[in-house]
């Protein structure tokens, strides 16, 4: 199938120069939507994950899934002040600012395989953050998996020692 005629590219959102990759209409359309799941299943299946980890909000639409199908755990990453119980906390850099992201801190189990899923990797930030909450955990991460990766960002270089699994690059 080819998944990237189910991408809507949104010129200008959300703001101008931005080239946004909406998957909205991956997920709305039910073949399209299992195919690109299916790509990140026998990934995860390959690299031997043990559990799915996803930013919000899109790494739980294209996380979730994986782990249902998998019939593993799923643990989410989120802004500060959404999850109820202890959470750790990591800050990265964007162009302008920072941003902090959070995970239960007993979200990952100590030699446990991790594999990070999201729908776009742009510059790299969330999922280096990600990585990094994973770690402090004592998890393994496995693997990165992407529906879509911009290239000419350069998020590959940011986690160049992990394994990256990319459905469709642009
Ligand atoms: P990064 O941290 O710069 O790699 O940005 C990746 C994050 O931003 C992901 O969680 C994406 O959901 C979101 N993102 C950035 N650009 C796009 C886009 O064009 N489409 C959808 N999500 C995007």
């Amino acid at each position: 199938m080819d998944l990237k005629k189910y991408v809507t590219v949104v010129e200008g959102w959300p703001k101008e120069g931005i080239s946004f990759k909406d998957i909205t209409t991956i997920m709305d359309n039910g073949p399209a939507y299992k195919y690109a799941t299916d790509q990140i299943v026998e990934y995860a299946k390959k690299v031997g994950a043990e559990l799915i980890v996803g930013p919000e909000a899109r790494g739980f639409i294209t996380g979730c899934p994986v782990a249902y199908a998998l019939e593993i755990g799923f643990a989410p990453v989120r802004k500060p002040g959404k999850l109820p119980r202890e959470v750790i906390s990591q800050e990265y850099a964007l162009e302008y600012g920072t941003n902090t992201l959070t995970m239960h801190s007993d979200a990952v189990k100590p030699g446990q395989k991790v594999l990070i899923v999201d729908d776009l990797l742009a510059t790299g930030g969330t999922v280096e953050a990600s990585i990094k909450l994973i770690e402090q955990m004592g998890g393994e991460v496995v693997g990165c998996a992407f529906l879509i990766e911009l290239e000419d960002l350069k998020g590959r270089d940011k986690i160049a020692k992990y394994d990256i699994f990319t459905v469709m690059e642009y």
